[in-house]
């Protein structure tokens, strides 16, 4: 079988032209049908000409090919930083990361400075992101609050017609019960969800690392995982009250990072309330123990009764410890959780990834543990760290890419309808999924510091990108 890109064009290799495409033999995964299997794919003029299945039935559920072409990713979370701290990151190289990333829509956070709380800021975000000339949709969710101050709602109706896909204050929670029970009947009325980062922050002043072992031993404060199942539990109890008076309510919880936090939105959902979920690649694959020193994955930290393994004992230690690039919010959880994510993950409870690209300078990160911002600018490496899981026999392929296209489409109703319907626009990702790359600064485009997988070689390297039947990006060598 033999396998080729080309994507030419006479107006040669540059982000945004109309990508013509002749991909023969790559393994093709289209979650819309279910169906999975070496196909030809052709794009011609940036519209899908034809995708033609090289093998009766689904193919067969091997996932040892190499390249892999896949609907482009949506990400469901993302900050981009623009305006306020564009040393951090901008619209466009978040976009241009995104695209390096496989993303071809990005949903992004509001907690800009100022936040995005009303019509004229939504529209300056679009106005920056066609002026990057990137093709990757950029879509904006608007502040649940004022100022996103807790205080009073936003002005939902106005950032509804100016066409944001949810509210959300997120980098905080929508701390007072009131206002978030009216924030979700009130969005529920425009027709759009409230997405929440669930905390309780009665329980988070001064928290530095999850409560367990690494926290203890390291010193830090901890951050008890019901900080999070807490707030999911009085999420989905409001829910369930306004949901009689506003059926259209809807709520999605965003990287949950607990068992008992999966626990309640499975219980939620087998309740029919109109709850879905996201979960971080870092929440999945990184634990508390990789504060100390560990770089083991989430599921090599288990023992075979499923409990965390002492990485003291096992004498995993083998990075300094307290690195501020793994200090993220909500925190590292223990190799238990991360375990029950998966579950979730397997089971549908879980819609979605979400990346939670949470770019900072460097000198808001590369500081002491303690003091360094949370977050991960992980949208580039998402890829790589799910694949992981893959090679670990954990996740099916097929469902990986279901999690990071049909799902969050479905989740929250952005993204349109993910696949390959011959006469729709491409909007497609190639990677080489045998074919690992490193991960460091000259290999990422975000302006983010400290990536906790900085020197490590991951699978997937992405070799194209095409948004909307435009070139997104493009290996250097591929073309
Ligand atoms: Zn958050």
């Amino acid at each position: 079988m033999t396998t080729a890109v080309e994507a030419t064009s006479a107006a040669g290799a540059s982000i945004g032209r109309v990508v013509d495409l002749d991909l023969s033999g790559a393994w093709c995964i289209d979650p819309s049908t279910g169906r999975q299997g070496a196909a030809d794919l052709v794009v011609t003029d940036g519209v899908i000409a034809s995708l033609t299945w090289l093998e009766a039935g689904d193919g067969g559920a091997t996932d040892d090919q190499g390249l892999v072409v896949a609907p482009g990713f949506i990400d469901l979370h993302a900050h981009l930083r623009e305006p306020g701290n564009e040393g951090a990151e901008t619209i466009a190289s978040g976009l241009a990361a995104a695209a390096h990333g496989g993303f071809t829509t990005v949903c992004a956070m509001p907690n800009t400075t100022p936040p995005i709380d009303r019509a004229a800021m939504v529209a300056a975000a679009r106005a920056a992101a066609a002026a990057s000339g990137s093709p990757v949709t950029l879509l904006a969710y608007g502040a649940a609050t004022l100022g996103r101050a807790g205080e009073q709602l936003a002005p939902l109706g106005e950032l509804a017609d100016a066409g944001v896909v949810g509210f959300s204050d997120d980098g905080s929670p929508v701390h007072r019960a009131e206002l978030f029970r009216n924030a979700l009947a009130y969005a529920g009325m425009l027709g759009l969800p409230i997405v929440d980062h669930p905390e309780n922050l009665d329980l988070t002043a001064g928290a530095e690392a999850n409560d367990g072992l690494a926290a203890t031993v390291l010193g830090l404060k901890g951050w008890p995982g019901a900080a999070e199942s807490s707030a999911v539990a009085r999420d989905l109890a409001l829910l369930a009250e306004v949901v009689q008076d506003v059926p259209s309510a809807r709520l999605h919880l965003t990287h949950l990072s607990t068992a008992a936090s999966i626990e309640h939105v499975r219980r939620a959902k087998t309740a029919g309330l109109p709850v879905t979920c996201d979960v971080t690649p870092h929440h999945l694959a990184l634990t508390d123990e990789w504060l100390a020193g560990a770089r083991r994955w989430a599921w090599e930290a288990l023992d075979a009764d499923g409990r965390a393994r002492d990485p003291w004992r096992d004498a995993a230690l083998v990075a300094a410890p307290y690195d501020s690039a793994l200090r993220v919010n909500p925190p590292l959880r223990s190799p238990v959780d991360a375990r029950a994510c998966l579950a979730g993950l397997l089971d549908g409870t879980i819609d979605a990834f979400a990346t939670d690209h949470a770019p900072h300078t460097e000198v808001d990160k590369d500081v002491e543990f303690g003091l360094a911002k949370p977050g991960i600018a992980g949208i580039e490496t998402a890829l790589g760290v799910l694949l992981e899981l893959v090679d670990a026999g954990l996740v099916p392929l097929a469902r990986l890419v279901e999690a990071l296209t049909t799902g969050p489409a479905r989740a929250l109703g952005v993204g349109g309808n993910p696949g390959f319907a011959a006469g729709s626009l491409a909007d497609l990702v190639v990677f080489d999924r045998t074919d690992r790359w490193l991960v460091d600064a000259a290999s990422l485009r975000t302006r983010g510091h400290g990536n906790p997988l900085s020197g490590r070689q991951l699978p997937g390297r992405v070799l194209l990108t095409v948004a909307g039947g435009r070139l997104a990006f493009e290996a250097p060598e591929a073309g």
